[in-house]
């Protein structure tokens, strides 16, 4: 059980996509300058974090489920709980769970996200997922990637454009992971709701935060090579398993869970 920093401080005076989604979720580990990015928001964005985060739950506890009991988390936000690996020690007690997040508010609440089963692990370190060779590095010493990985990027690319190559860097990091690993992936999209598009992007954008909503045919690719599972690519109340989704609900983001082959 580790915790890393490679930066430090946390700055109050500009808004944080972290801290932007926990005020979302109902936390209180924002401030001020994140609430007022967060007020602005059309009503949908609450609903659509929370549908969101519901889908990583669903999609992790059937990774554990099929056996994986190894996961690589970038951009995994300010705890919540439960956290992914509360989802997946449930089912696989021993599994090791390595997070990643750039934000240094995230490395201030590391410590919930290291409070492992006894038989598990969890690890935590502050790195970017433009600078997949550093997360691969820290990753290694801490997971076998002679077996099987689950590499988790939940909600995390819309923060990534375009010049930033994030289909590339996707790339990179699944080319790491042996055979018989998965991909478990959600994006932001304003496909269900179109009028929000120009809204929502301004909001975050006033608040320098860059964000790239993707349609359904840009978010495709980054599972270019992988064999998507069923339901395939949808949207994130469509994402369902064992059980038939529980009625028609819009979503603001694509999710997908597919197997490296
Ligand atoms: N995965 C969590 C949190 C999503 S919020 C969930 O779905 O519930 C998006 C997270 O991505 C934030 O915590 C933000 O700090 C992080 N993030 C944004 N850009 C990043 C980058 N370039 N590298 C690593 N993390 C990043």
């Amino acid at each position: 059980m580790t915790a890393q920093s490679s930066a430090g401080r946390i700055d109050t005076s500009r808004p944080h996509p972290a801290r932007v989604y926990d005020w979302l979720l109902g936390g209180k580990d924002n401030y001020l300058v994140d609430q007022e990015v967060a007020e602005k928001l059309p009503p949908e964005a609450r609903l659509n974090a929370m549908r969101n985060r519901a889908f990583m739950h669903r999609a992790a506890a059937w990774l554990a489920g099929i056996g994986i009991d190894q996961f690589l988390d970038i951009g995994t936000g300010i705890p919540t709980e439960p956290n992914l690996h509360q989802i997946v020690q449930n089912i696989r007690p021993s599994a090791r769970i390595a997070y990643t997040d750039n934000d240094p508010i995230v490395l201030r609440h590391a410590e919930a996200l290291l409070v492992s089963s006894p038989a598990g692990a969890t690890d935590y370190v502050e790195a970017d997922v433009r600078e997949p060779g550093a997360i691969l590095e820290h990753a290694r010493n801490f997971l076998d990637f002679d077996r099987p990985v689950a590499l988790s990027m939940i909600a995390l690319m819309h923060f990534v454009t375009d010049d930033e190559d994030p289909y590339g860097l996707t790339r990179t990091l699944l080319e790491a992971l042996p055979s018989g690993s998965y991909f478990m992936f959600s994006h932001g999209t304003t496909d269900e709701h179109p009028h929000l598009v120009k809204s929502v992007t301004t909001t975050y954008r006033k608040g320098e935060i860059p964000l790239r909503m993707r349609t359904r045919d840009e978010i495709e690719p980054f599972f270019e090579g992988l064999e998507l599972i069923d339901p395939g690519l949808v949207t994130a109340t469509k994402w369902y398993k064992d059980t038939p989704a529980p009625r028609e609900e819009l979503s603001g983001f694509y999710v997908g869970v597919a197997r490296v082959p």
